[in-house]
């Protein structure tokens, strides 16, 4: 099935207790897109970039069999640049400069060949964006997800919330949650969340795993202990996308599947904290996804007798 993806695709400054980089390829659609690229037969990416953002990044994209034609380029304007810095537990992390640049007037078009995509991916954007996009297209699509931050919370509530209210799915962090429902527990605060619109509710938690939720239904993924994580940026939109990804992939969107899909999520994440940036995840292979995948499996099997 295809996918839809909007969101950021940017230029990132990253510190973390291993390291710093300079302005690299970063943008949650550029997340999303990479990671859904390895799963759903057809992604679509909507966004808009700078004159400044190289034209090898977007070829990168393509070679993923990214369809680019919804990528505007402002030739005149700058690509929207974030930084950020890690603590030490790199379960957190401080936003150092957000320069919207070409996104603060982003216009998205949606082209005629995207029109019929079946599963849509509302990566982290301005929430009135997001809705242009729902808005615009001609056909229903079969499920809608959502990606927000803080940063929206905090600036453009009321339109968030109107965003919100449309979409089937929504994907955000514990931190997250809690702002948005103004409630400490998570339970608590996913039915409140359920109640403004999503059928369904994914709460990431970082190393500790992520939850999903449908009316009185709860499941839960754990996340792999890693050898190694050095750079958990991008984490959250790898694992949208490879949420998303799967179930355009499969075409299923039952409670069942959907604890697939976030097993799914929680693999293709893993791989993006292993590396800085995108670096981990241009260069996967099925075998890899599919070994890492099992993992999961492993470590979640456990035989009891009660
Ligand atoms: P994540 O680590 O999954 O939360 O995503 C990090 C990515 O989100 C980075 O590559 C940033 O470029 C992008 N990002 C950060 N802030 C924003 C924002 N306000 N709007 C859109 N994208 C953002």
């Amino acid at each position: 099935m295809s996918l839809l993806v909007i969101g950021s695709v940017a230029f990132d400054a990253i510190e973390t207790p291993f390291g710093k980089t300079d302005k690299i390829i970063g943008g949650a659609a550029t997340y999303i897109a990479l990671s859904s690229s390895y799963l759903a037969q057809q992604v679509n990416l909507v966004a808009v970039v700078g004159g400044d953002f190289p034209k090898e990044d977007i070829k990168l994209l393509q070679d993923h069999g990214v369809d680019t034609e919804g990528l505007q380029v402002k030739e005149d304007e700058k690509s929207f640049f974030w930084s950020g810095k890690y603590h030490n537990d790199m379960n957190s992390r401080d936003t150092l400069v957000t320069e919207l640049n070409v996104l603060e007037h982003f216009d998205p078009t949606i082209p005629a060949s995207y029109q019929s995509s079946d599963y849509v991916m509302l990566g982290n954007l301005s929430p009135d964006v997001q809705r242009k996009v729902i808005e615009r297209m001609e056909n229903k699509p079969k499920l809608i997800a959502m990606d927000t931050m803080n940063f929206w919370m905090d600036i453009a509530r009321e339109e968030l919330d109107k965003t919100i209210a449309m979409v089937d799915v929504l994907i955000i962090n514990d931190e997250e949650a809690r702002q948005l429902s103004g409630e400490y527990a998570l339970v608590t605060a996913a039915k409140k969340i359920m109640t403004m619109g999503p059928k369904y509710l994914i709460i990431k938690k970082g190393e500790h795993g992520a939850l999903l939720f449908q009316g009185d239904k709860v499941y839960f993924c754990p996340a792999l202990p890693l050898e190694s994580v050095f750079d958990p940026t991008g984490a959250g939109d790898t694992f949208a996308g490879g949420f998303i990804g799967y179930l355009a992939k499969t075409d299923d969107i039952s409670f069942e599947n959907m604890k697939r899909a976030v097993i799914h999520g929680s693999a293709m994440a893993s791989f993006c904290v292993e590396k800085f940036g995108t670096e981990r995840i241009v260069n996967l292979s099925n075998r890899e996804i599919n070994d890492r995948v099992q993992q999961f499996i492993d470590i979640s099997q456990v035989e009891i007798n009660v």
